[in-house]
């Protein structure tokens, strides 16, 4: 793997900014873009001409691979301001790591440490301004990279393009998450690309989401591939159940994404001397629990809404509610996590990543 590169990213600052046209207190996720990109092109076998340039349409050809078979793969990590101007990453190098993980998986070429870091700072330092101080904003992240060389045959591209977009979020609210346990429909299986941050995981999961939200379901809950045995992710998430006092986690496997999120709260959790399980949590043993009130929380974790709270779940056409807890792991993870994120406290694992 080439991890190290002489190349200086090209910067083609925007004329005029955008930021005038953006209402910072009314964004849907991931809808308005900052004014800048990075893209980064691989050919004859490296990766070449590093560039940031204002954020604009791209022109691929039709015949581009990316759109025959998927060749593609994602991260979501997000940029924070403090209350003194200073902006904060959070665990990127687990960002950096994991697309490489994901392109191997997908045949596609690793990308260096050294241009992926320069141009994240670069980027979140040019567009600042973007990122508004204060409780649930932020700059959400978006490094991308596709196979873009042009011809329908079946097999990897010898091109790619990898792109970082940054899009200014606020905090977001799930409302009420109502879930419903897979039954028939599986989000991975072993020996998949479940592990993987592929673009394909989620255009396939939208159907079967969107047969559970006919039936009023927020999300699903994923379960294994083979029998739908086990409880395995919430939607794009990972999923905890709290069991009395003790936190149930799938572990990592094949089918399992290595949310960062996720890793975090196991952290936290082991910090404060709450009980971790990582292993293979069942259908029936959290409906048992759910029946004896044993079952206290579900939640599920990811970069875009840090933790979200579950209040109930569905699974042979039988609805459990959740209790709400007032004070319970769901909130205090989410606290203890953006506190460190805004730098609004100690950060005892050295998670934060200064960028200014
Ligand atoms: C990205 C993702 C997560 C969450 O990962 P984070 O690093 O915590 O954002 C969980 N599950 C799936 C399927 C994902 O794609």
């Amino acid at each position: 793997m080439n991890t190290s590169t002489t190349q200086k990213i090209d910067i083609q600052k925007a004329v005029t900014s955008r930021i005038g046209q953006v209402d910072f207190n009314n964004l849907t996720f991931g809808s308005t873009f900052s004014d800048h990109m990075f893209e980064c092109d691989y050919k004859d076998g490296e990766w070449q001409n590093p560039a940031i340039k204002p954020y604009g349409p791209l022109t691929i050809s039709p015949g581009a691979k990316v759109f025959h078979y998927g060749q593609a793969v994602f991260e979501g990590m997000k940029a924070y301001k403090d209350d003194n101007g200073k902006i904060w990453l959070f665990r990127p190098e687990q960002n950096f790591l994991r697309i490489n993980k994901s392109s191997v998986r997908m045949a596609m070429p690793e990308f260096p440490r050294d241009i992926f870091f320069e141009a994240l700072t670069t980027l979140v330092k040019l567009d600042q301004a973007w990122i508004k101080p204060g409780p649930g904003n932020s700059l959400y992240i978006r490094p991308f990279v596709m196979g873009t060389q042009v011809g329908v045959g079946a097999s990897p591209s010898t091109e790619y393009k990898f792109m970082i977009l940054t899009s200014p979020a606020q905090a977001y609210y799930t409302g009420d998450v109502k879930v419903e346990i897979a039954e028939h429909y599986s989000r991975s299986a072993n020996g998949g690309v479940g592990a993987a941050k592929a673009a394909g995981n989620y255009g396939a999961q939208f159907f079967p989401t969107n047969l559970a939200r006919e039936k009023g379901f927020q999300q699903v809950i994923w379960t294994d591939a083979s029998k739908h045995e086990f409880l395995e992710e919430a939607g794009t998430m990972n999923v905890f159940f709290r069991v009395n006092d003790t936190l149930l986690t799938a572990p990592i496997s094949d089918r399992i994404l290595d949310g960062v999120t996720r890793k975090s709260v196991i952290a936290l959790a082991k910090r404060d001397n709450i009980t971790v399980e990582e292993r293979p949590v069942s259908v029936s043993e959290i409906v048992e629990a759910a029946k004896n009130g044993s079952l206290k929380e579900i939640f599920g974790a990811g970069t875009a809404a840090v933790i979200s709270q579950v209040s109930a779940f569905s699974y042979h056409d039988k609805n459990y509610d959740i209790e709400k807890q007032e004070n319970g792991f769901a909130a205090r993870f989410k606290k203890e996590l953006t506190d460190i994120q805004h730098n609004r406290g100690e950060d005892p694992f050295g998670w934060r990543y200064e960028v200014l």
